[in-house]
């Protein structure tokens, strides 16, 4: 796979601004963020925090994860949607096209902003206003704007429009700092795995 990273989507002040509303103004950082893909799946991180492709300056904390164009997306954190772009259709490796990239922005409740982006064209499955939920697809994956393969390009603003660090739940631990050239696994959703855990119980009993 091309596993391909650009970075059109830094997202910063205007949605940022609409979102302060919602805001604590700080970063939860004992928040575990879920993979943003369904539970099940597993996917290479192709280019993590410092990429020296594109993951430098302001997008020095941004995550691309390679996967095949139409993967679905989903929610990495409860949040309201507060923009969505995915009307272009074009993606290359050249910055003239940055500006072309499709994307999700949702916000959560401590005022940060999750961006998901190089989202396929006419892929979102959500709209501005929406209250989406953890592990609620919100879109397909692409490969469109500053993009030299299929991936989804992933990071998260501070109320000040600045890339956060962000920790992971994955399969091995609750407290995962994704690497580049990691394979990652979606260790399920909790409440899902809870409710078949009962209906196992209630089986076994009944
Ligand atoms: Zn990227």
């Amino acid at each position: 796979m091309n596993s391909s990273q650009g970075d059109a989507a830094t997202r910063s002040a205007p949605a940022v601004t609409r979102c302060l509303s919602l805001a604590m103004r700080r970063h939860d950082d004992s928040y575990r963020y879920a993979l943003p893909y369904r539970f099940g799946e597993r996917y290479e991180v192709s280019q993590g925090y410092h990429g020296a492709k594109s993951h430098t300056g302001e997008s020095r904390y941004s995550i691309d994860f390679a996967m095949p164009e139409r993967t679905v997306i989903c929610a990495a954190r409860d949040g309201k949607v507060i923009e969505v772009i995915d009307h272009y259709d074009r993606g290359g490796w050249d910055t003239s096209l940055k500006s072309q990239c499709n994307f999700v922005e949702i916000a959560h409740a401590d005022g940060t902003v999750a961006v998901y982006a190089h989202l396929v064209c006419q892929g979102s499955r959500v709209a501005e206003g929406d209250v989406v939920h953890r592990g609620q697809p919100i879109a397909l994956s692409g490969n469109t704007g500053w993009s030299d393969g299929p991936h989804l390009h992933f990071h998260v603003l501070g109320p000040d429009g600045v890339q956060l660090p962000t920790v992971f739940s994955t399969r091995d631990t609750d407290q995962q700092t994704l690497v580049e050239g990691e394979v990652y696994s979606h260790p399920g959703d909790e409440s899902w795995l809870e409710w078949c855990w009962c209906r196992l119980c209630g089986l076994v009993v009944g």
